[in-house]
């Protein structure tokens, strides 16, 4: 009998087409909608292979019932939505996909900054209002870019990339990591700083650290008093790192300028939620990996990834 791949989100046919090829392949049928946590039980219960989105929570218990898993291909370079250690502790293999979607995510980050920090948001909702009557010297004016300092908290793959395009901005680059990173110190003149070092002298800082009992909460009402009152503050990375009530008094009290946001704490964000209310927030849909070519290269990997696994192979991207 064929081995069984479970795959949690409609995927194109043309770049599954490999898979079906060689296993069984089921398909939750929506690209919009996750699947139900009682399908995605009873898929688990018999799989041989299963690929996840990061909308996806795969947790002990759901391992529990696992009797042929043998991996389980996320689509994101993130896998904080998937219980490792119960994974690992089953010997089911987890892989992501790293790389592939490091440039796109950069350009969001550093999009974002842009949006956020010149206002895009604000000013493009009074145009489209009707509140535009007039320029005036000092209207829709945000805080400049270019030539300023950046935080960077998380010198990793996406890190690097966004420093990159911070030095064709002319941008000082500060970050912080739990190790120093020398490369990336000589190749973009990035200076180390501890956090709240960081904290107080960037004129926008940036989150990509990855979402680990470490980093949860990591930026809370004392690092958000320490920021610079005309500082932005961009979370790329994932929700439950910035602690969303305190950035909420910070952004309403105006002590820092402005955020710009794509992930939450809880994904789809709430339309009402509080921080959806204020002006200074410009609020995107978990979109850093979103190109098409991207989210394509992104599939490609778990394709090879699952193949990997079910011929026996070490896939390229295990994380566990
Ligand atoms: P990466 O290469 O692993 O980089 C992560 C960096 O964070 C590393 O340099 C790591 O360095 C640092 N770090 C980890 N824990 C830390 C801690 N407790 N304190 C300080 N620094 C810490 O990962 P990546 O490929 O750049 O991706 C980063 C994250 O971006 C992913 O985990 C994912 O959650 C997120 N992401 C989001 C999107 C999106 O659509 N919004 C898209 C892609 C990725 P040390 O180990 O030396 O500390």
């Amino acid at each position: 009998m064929k081995p069984t791949v479970f795959i949690t989100r409609k995927l194109p046919e043309e770049i599954i087409a490999p898979l079906k090829e060689k296993f069984t392949v089921r398909m939750w049928d929506s690209e919009d909608v996750a699947v139900t946590d009682y399908v995605l039980r009873e898929e688990i219960a018999q799989v041989d292979a299963l690929c996840t989105m990061l909308s996806d929570t795969i947790d002990r218990d759901m391992l529990e019932s696992a009797t042929n898993l043998k991996v389980i291909s996320n689509m994101a370079v993130g896998f904080n939505n998937i219980d490792t250690e119960a994974a690992k502790e089953k010997g089911i293999v987890v892989t992501n996909t790293p790389d592939v979607l490091t440039e796109t995510t950069a350009d969001l980050a550093f999009g974002l900054l842009l949006a956020t920090a010149r206002r895009f948001n604000s000013a493009e909702k009074e145009l489209r209002q009707g509140g535009w009557l007039s320029w005036t010297p000092m209207g829709f004016t945000g805080m400049d870019v270019h030539g300023t300092s950046v935080g960077i908290i998380g010198m990793g793959r996406i890190g690097e990339a966004f420093a990159r395009r911070a030095k064709g901005f002319n941008m000082h680059v500060l970050y912080h990591n739990r190790s120093r990173k020398s490369d990336a110190e000589k190749e973009y003149q990035a200076e180390f700083a501890e956090l709240d070092d960081l904290l107080k002298r960037a004129d926008h800082v940036v989150i990509l650290v990855p979402f680990t009992e470490e980093t949860k909460g990591m930026i809370g009402e004392r690092e958000l008093a320490l920021m610079k009152k005309t500082a932005t503050l961009i979370s790329v990375s994932r929700g439950g790192i910035v602690d969303e009530v305190a950035l909420y008094d910070a952004l309403k009290n105006e002590t820092i300028f402005a955020a710009g946001l794509d992930v939450y704490e809880t994904e789809p964000v709430p339309v009402r939620h509080p921080l959806l209310t204020l002006p200074n927030v410009t609020a995107v849909p978990h979109i850093g990996s979103a190109s098409v070519k991207t989210r394509h290269a992104m599939m490609q990997l778990n394709v090879e990834a699952i193949t990997d696994v079910l011929e026996g192979k070490e896939p390229e991207n295990r994380v566990v």
